[in-house]
Parts: C-alpha cells; sequence; structure tokens
C-alpha cells in the first residue's frame, strides 16, 4: 500500500519534503491525493482547489482535484473513481454530508484516509480529520455585523443605548450541508435576545431554519423568497425593512438585486436595508467598498488549503495530525477531531487591509 510505503521511504525524517517539487523526495513520493470540491460556481471552492492542489504539488504530491457541478451522484462517482485509480489520500468538501457513507467505508477499507474539508461528512466511521474554520463562530460574526450595521452595537461590540425597532428578516444556508445549521445557530443565538426585548422584528415571521433555508446555497432562490417575502409582507417594498441576515454572498447578492428591484434604494447611505454575506467574494468586495451590501465573513481559503495539506503530508508519513478541537463536531458516530481556523467580518473600512493587503484578492477586483 502506498502509505506504508511512504512511511518506509521517508527515513529521512518529517519535513524531508520542504524545498521539494521535483516529486521524487521523501514521504511523497508516488503518491496521489484525491480532492474533491462540491462545485465551481462559488468562487471560493476554485480558491480552494486550486490553493490545495499548488500546496500539495509544491510538496511533491501528484493531485487528482474533482468539482462535481453540485450534483451528488457525480461527487460519489468522482469519489470511487479516485479510490479505483488508487488515491493514497483523500481530502473532500462534500455536497451532501450524509451522501458519502459508502464510498468513504470503500476508502477506509483500502486503508486511505479521509479529510473532511470545510463541512463536516456525517453518519460514517470513515471520516478521520476535519479541516474547517469555525463555523457556529461565523454565524456569530454574521449576526454581529448585522447588529452593528443597524446600529445596536458599536465598533467595538458595545451595545448601544439605542431603542428603536427595526425590521430584519433572515436567510440560511443549504439544508443538505452540515454547515448551515452551525451558521443559523450562532446567527439566531445573537439575534433572539434582540427579537425577544422587540428590538428586532420578524415581519414574515419565518424564524426557523426550515422556513429560512435556501436548497442548493442558490442566489436565485433567496432572490425569488426575498422577492417573495416583499411582496406578502413589506407592501411589495414600500414599508420600512431595515435588514437582511444572509450566510453567503451569492445569496446577498440575489437579496439586494431583489431589494433594489423591488424598490429600495441602490446604497446603504441612501437607505438600502443592511445585508450580510460570507466568503469575500470578489463581487461583493467591491459592493462593500461601494457602499451597497453592508458586510461579508472573511475566511481565507489560503489557509484552509495549507491545513488540509499540512494533515495530508502527517499520513503519508504515517503520523496523525494535530487537532486544536477534539468536542465540537460529532458526526453521529464520532466527534472528528478538528483543525478549526478563525475568521474575519469584513465591512468597507477593512477591504483594503484584510483583503487587498493581504494578497487575497487583487486592487482590481474593487475598480
Ligand atoms: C461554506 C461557505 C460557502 C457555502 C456555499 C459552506 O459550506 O462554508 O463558505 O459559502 O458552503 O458554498
Amino acid at each position: 500500500l502506498g502509505l506504508s510505503m511512504a512511511a518506509c521511504a521517508n527515513d529521512g525524517g518529517s519535513g524531508g519534503n520542504e524545498g521539494g517539487g521535483d516529486g521524487g523526495e521523501g514521504a511523497a513520493q508516488d503518491l496521489t491525493v484525491g480532492v474533491a470540491m462540491p462545485n465551481e460556481t462559488y468562487e471560493r471552492w476554485v480558491q480552494d482547489g486550486n490553493a490545495v492542489k499548488d500546496q500539495l504539488e509544491e510538496a511533491g504530491y501528484e493531485v487528482d482535484l474533482q468539482y462535481a457541478a453540485d450534483d451528488i451522484p457525480t461527487q460519489q462517482e468522482q469519489i470511487e473513481q479516485m479510490i479505483t485509480n488508487g488515491a493514497d489520500i483523500l481530502i473532500v468538501a462534500s455536497i451532501d454530508g450524509t451522501a458519502l457513507a459508502n464510498q468513504l467505508q470503500g476508502a477506509a477499507d483500502e486503508g486511505i484516509p479521509v479529510i473532511a474539508y470545510d463541512r463536516l461528512i456525517n453518519d460514517t466511521e470513515a471520516v478521520d480529520f476535519y479541516v474547517t474554520f469555525d463555523n457556529y463562530t461565523v454565524g456569530v460574526q454574521q449576526a454581529t455585523s448585522l447588529l452593528t450595521g443597524l446600529g445596536y452595537l458599536d465598533e467595538e461590540g458595545n451595545e448601544t443605548d439605542l431603542d428603536e425597532t427595526k425590521y430584519i428578516e433572515l436567510f440560511g444556508g443549504a439544508p443538505i450541508d452540515n454547515n448551515s445549521m452551525f451558521f443559523y445557530n450562532g446567527a439566531i443565538d445573537t439575534l433572539q435576545p434582540y427579537i425577544d426585548e422587540g428590538l428586532l422584528e420578524v415581519r414574515s415571521g419565518q424564524t426557523s431554519f426550515d422556513q429560512v433555508k435556501t436548497d442548493d446555497w442558490e442566489g436565485a432562490n433567496a432572490q425569488q423568497r426575498m422577492d417573495d417575502i416583499l411582496t406578502q409582507h413589506y407592501g411589495g417594498g414600500t414599508e420600512q425593512l431595515d435588514g437582511v441576515l444572509a450566510p453567503a454572498d451569492p445569496l446577498s447578492r440575489g437579496i439586494i438585486n431583489s431589494l433594489t428591484q423591488n424598490g429600495y434604494p441602490e446604497t446603504l447611505e441612501e437607505g438600502l436595508p443592511v445585508v450580510t454575506g460570507q466568503d469575500a467574494e470578489a463581487a461583493t468586495a467591491k459592493l462593500i467598498s461601494d457602499g451597497v451590501q453592508y458586510s461579508t465573513i472573511f475566511k481565507d481559503t489560503r489557509k484552509l488549503a495549507e491545513q488540509a495539506a499540512v494533515a495530508a503530508v502527517a499520513y503519508a508519513e504515517g503520523e496523525e495530525p494535530e487537532p486544536n478541537d477534539t468536542e465540537s463536531y460529532d458526526n453521529g458516530v464520532k466527534v472528528v477531531p478538528s483543525f478549526l481556523l478563525e475568521s474575519d467580518i469584513i465591512v468597507a473600512d477593512n477591504v483594503q487591509e484584510l483583503l487587498i493587503d493581504s494578497g487575497y484578492l487583487s486592487e482590481d477586483d474593487l475598480s
């Protein structure tokens, strides 16, 4: 088996790959890492895929990178194919966290370690490690930025004495994505006290995850639901709406389209409702710096890719990757040792520093 071979081949000790890249050194020798990504329509997965591939190739590994167009059977087949083709390690960002148990059992039977990427894979013993951002905290950050945008919190996060009712609506992610519930829980836990006090009111009455979910993480679905809510609860766009919790930038842009097409102003300054987001996509960074979208959450995919590569290399060297969390992510069968990264709230004031100066996006993305 590739891995045990690798463990033997790696007699130069760990770190033997550093500065490698010729594919012929240390643990990387002849090893292939299969990388399964959900789709290429969300900008981030392309960044994730490229970053994982670049980092592993630099360390001398072969990489089999596949995108599944958000189609569950396609992703299942891709993973089966990776195993058939002799992958030694798998890195998987699942579409449906509960649909891969058979494939991953196949991997386990072959002794192939499986690293869940960004999204946990549920209901299987056959997931060895999880690299992600702290997803509950992402939801807290989204809600916190909504409260800041509405004026209930100041820039330091302290409560202001604003005492008027503001109207908001809530959007969640795709129900088949294990992350969606974490984002929603972090957000609703943060907003609920304001709702209970009557400071925030959700006029549609739609507050449960089932009511606010967005199938397939599709911007068009969010736009349609926003249209329906405006028609049914906001006089077709003539009544006061102050903010919308949105859990991903493509959804935020669909929501903003709906708002402006239904007559709300084009910019925050003129009274466009505060809309949150996630992923710091280029188009959204521009909307934020143009004063249209209020906020997004920046999850540096370069750092996540690096952690996935570090975990893969650990397995290749016959070791176990080092988790920094062994409590938070129970997949229904076991608690999966995890490495959690931190995320940042982006608003107009820090777009330049956090997104452009860090090299995540380019200056051109804002023009
Ligand atoms: C990811 C988000 C992303 C969403 C839609 C989630 O699992 O964590 O970053 O916006 O999927 O692709």
